[in-house]
């Protein structure tokens, strides 16, 4: 396996894919690690970092650091992003990282691409696309249990599984990340409108995520003028958003947004033709 002249992370998985051409759908990440160099998985003692990586300038063997306790889905795509950094020539050979490195995704300075290129690489080993995909499709059409159901497949947090599933989703859905009634993030599928919802903006007061309180359980679907969620242009008709929650510990949440594409054409085409009419009846 010649993993040196692989400068991104989509490259590196096609080689490393094509070694390991079996995997389960819970990747042995310390195996694959072990494999390229990873000589040992210590505990990460350092406030305020989750996870770090220690290398020999060469990189040709190091060691990867996780924060103790850590849940074992969290810790795995932990490991992850730490043997991305390690197998990414460009990123250097000692590095710690915080929560927010974990969530990066943003190219703006050269420290936030190399997070986010390590984020890619974790998502994309532990969660192989053709393998995610073909778990989507059987699953069906987008709902939060099935992001719950993958996260336990496939032994990824549910974090995690979310933005990958929102990364490759067919279907116009997005992802809202709270904690007690703020956004932390949020991550759109490639179909879906503008979120109009930043980081640090409160729920939507009416929004079912606010109020819904059952720990550890998904809720059924509400419906939304898409205003409520989404960047609407003037004279644009907003389109019907659904939502549903998933409330975790520690007051995070996790909002599914949906727009059945079918359903707004539809309904389009309706304000069209009745627009149509009322112009001849006038
Ligand atoms: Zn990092």
């Amino acid at each position: 396996m010649d993993l040196a002249d692989c400068g991104s992370p989509e490259r590196l998985l096609e080689v490393l894919f094509r070694y390991y051409s079996d995997l389960p759908r819970r990747v042995p990440i310390e195996t694959i690690a072990a494999d390229v160099g990873i000589l040992e998985f210590r505990t990460l003692e350092a406030d305020g970092f989750i996870g770090g990586l220690v290398a020999d300038p060469e990189k040709n063997s190091g060691i990867i650091l996780v924060k103790d306790g850590l849940p074992e889905k969290r810790r795995r795509y932990t490991q992850g992003h730490e043997l991305g950094h390690f197998l990414i020539p460009s990123h250097g050979y000692q590095r710690q990282c915080r929560k927010q490195d974990l969530e990066e995704n943003s190219r703006t300075t050269a420290y936030q691409r190399q997070e986010a290129e390590a984020n890619r690489f974790s998502a994309g080993l532990l969660m192989p696309k053709p393998m995610f995909v073909k778990d989507m499709d059987v699953l069906g059409t987008a709902d939060a249990s099935h992001i719950r159901r993958l996260s336990d497949l496939y032994n990824v947090s549910m974090e995690a599984v979310a933005n990958r599933y929102v990364e490759l989703a067919s279907d116009s859905c997005a992802v809202i990340f709270s904690r007690d009634g703020t956004v932390r993030y949020g991550r759109a599928s490639r179909s879906f409108p503008p979120l109009a919802l930043r980081k640090g903006s409160p729920l939507p007061e009416r929004s079912l995520t606010r109020r819904y309180a059952q720990v550890g359980s998904t809720s059924s679907w509400a419906e939304h003028h898409g205003g409520m969620w989404v960047e609407v242009q003037p004279g644009v008709r907003a389109p019907t958003v659904l939502e549903q929650a998933v409330c975790q510990a520690n007051g995070f949440k996790v909002t599914l947004l949906y727009i059945d594409d079918e359903e707004e054409e539809e309904r389009g085409e309706a304000d069209d033709l009745s627009a149509r009419w009322s112009a001849r009846l006038r």
